[in-house]
Parts: structure tokens; C-alpha cells; sequence
């Protein structure tokens, strides 16, 4: 039922956040981890200040605005989370626009039931840190093997599906250095688009342990650099304060 899905945020279009779309962006309310860096926030830990949306204003836009708006983003927060999301989904499809499902990637059941079902045009997973115990600090929880687990699936899904798929990683100092993203250059198989995103200091969900620093334009080069070593779609986003 679409009405289980926890809607706390609604883009009508954006042009950034599916390259070469026009999207609708729909942001569920909630999440699993506590990524020290994140700089949504507001649907994470600030999602009771934040007013329950109707999700039925996505499909009367897609009504309003057939043929100009070309795809649908479902982010968060954690829309895996939300039980409505393969209904929402199915009936953005049956709608003819195609989806964009941003996850974490710790609930691959979802994941995996989406993908079969034909629901998902582009899958975008986050990438925070190599699959070991680095991992947590990144995710701002506590050590939880099943965890890990979890995310390893939805990469391994990932790799194996036919369609689009980005990875997203922000570069935060106090989470990530040189030779965890190394690893993680490695480690990730090569089929689909990198993004790696500067962290935008002072406006994140816990910024004592995310720290104050960025990484410099310099050291953002050399990042990039490392990335394309091992990949040939990667995106480096500069952010506000590189
Ligand atoms: S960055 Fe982390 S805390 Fe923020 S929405 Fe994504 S998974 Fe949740």
C-alpha cells in the first residue's frame, strides 16, 4: 500500500539527481545508520519535525507533467525501510517513468525482490568504506557482522544486475583516508558510475565526529585519480567549500 510509505520529503523536478533525467524525487522519512557526515539529516534524525507528505501528490504529478518528467528518484533517509516502496514503485512504472532507487544497501531482500519484480531502471548504493570493520565507523553504528553481511549482498546484487547502477561515496577525512579508498577501488567491481562527493562540513548529522575538515581540492585530485586508476565512469562532485 503506498500509504506505508513514510514520505517526508518531495522534489517536484530536479536535474541533479539522475544525470540525464528530469526526476521527481521522493524522500522517505527514517533510516538504519548514522552516517556521521550525512547531510540529510533531516530525514534521518530529524524526521518527527518534518511533516508526513502525501504520496499520492507523486502520482498526480506524474498525471500533470507526462512526457516531461522522465524518471522518479526514491531516496532518503532509508526507503528500503518503508514497506509501501514496491507498491509506490509499482505504480510509478505502471505510470511509464522509470525509477532510480538510492539505498544503503542493508536490506538486500528488498533490493533483491525489486529487481526482480523489473522495478528498478537504475540501482544507486552507497559505498562509505571498505566491507570490514571500517565500515561502522562510517555507518555511525556499532560492529554487527549481519550488517555487513547485508551490504556485501546488495553489492554482489549490484554487480549482477544488467541495468544502471552508481555507486556514492563522500569523501570525510574523519571516515575515510587514502588507504581505505584504495581498498575500496579494488574491491569494487567496475560495471557502473562512481560518484564521490565532498563532505559538506557544518551541516551534517553529527558533526563532532564527522570533524570540520574537508579534504582539499588537492587531495580530492588525488582521489579521483586513485578511482579512475581501476574505473572509467567516475564523477567527482567538489561541493561548496572544496
Ligand atoms: S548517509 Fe547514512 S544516515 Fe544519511 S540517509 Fe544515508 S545511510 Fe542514512
Amino acid at each position: 500500500m503506498s500509504n506505508a510509505f513514510d514520505m517526508r520529503g518531495f522534489i517536484e523536478n530536479s536535474l541533479l539527481e539522475w544525470d540525464d533525467h528530469v526526476a521527481a524525487v521522493v524522500i522517505a522519512g527514517g533510516c538504519n545508520l548514522r552516517c556521521p557526515y550525512c547531510h540529510s539529516w533531516r530525514y534521518v534524525t530529524g524526521v518527527d519535525d518534518l511533516e508526513r507528505l502525501d504520496t499520492e501528490a507523486v502520482f498526480a504529478l506524474l498525471k500533470r507533467q507526462a512526457g516531461w518528467i522522465n524518471g522518479v528518484v526514491f531516496t532518503g533517509g532509508e526507503p528500503t525501510l518503508q514497506p509501501g516502496l514496491e507498491s509506490m514503485l509499482r505504480r510509478v512504472k505502471e505510470r511509464g517513468a522509470p525509477v532510480k532507487l538510492h539505498t544503503n544497501g542493508t536490506r538486500p531482500d528488498v533490493v533483491e525482490t525489486l529487481l526482480r519484480e523489473g522495478l528498478i531502471d537504475c540501482l544507486a548504493l552507497d559505498c562509505k568504506a571498505p566491507l570490514d570493520e571500517r565500515f561502522f565507523k562510517a555507518a555511525g553504528i556499532t560492529q554487527d557482522s549481519a550488517v555487513l553481511e547485508s551490504v556485501q549482498r546488495s553489492f554482489a546484487l549490484a554487480a549482477a544486475m544488467d541495468g544502471e547502477r552508481e555507486y556514492h561515496t563522500t569523501l570525510a577525512p574523519a571516515v575515510l583516508d587514502f588507504a581505505a579508498f584504495g581498498d575500496m577501488a579494488t574491491a569494487l567491481e567496475t560495471g557502473g558510475t562512481w560518484y564521490l562527493q565532498q563532505y559538506e562540513n557544518g551541516d551534517c548529522l553529527n558533526p563532532r565526529a564527522a570533524g570540520s575538515r574537508q579534504y582539499t581540492n588537492d587531495e580530492l585530485d588525488r582521489f579521483e585519480a586513485l578511482a579512475r586508476s581501476r574505473h572509467d565512469r567516475v564523477v567527482l562532485k567538489r561541493g561548496r567549500n572544496a
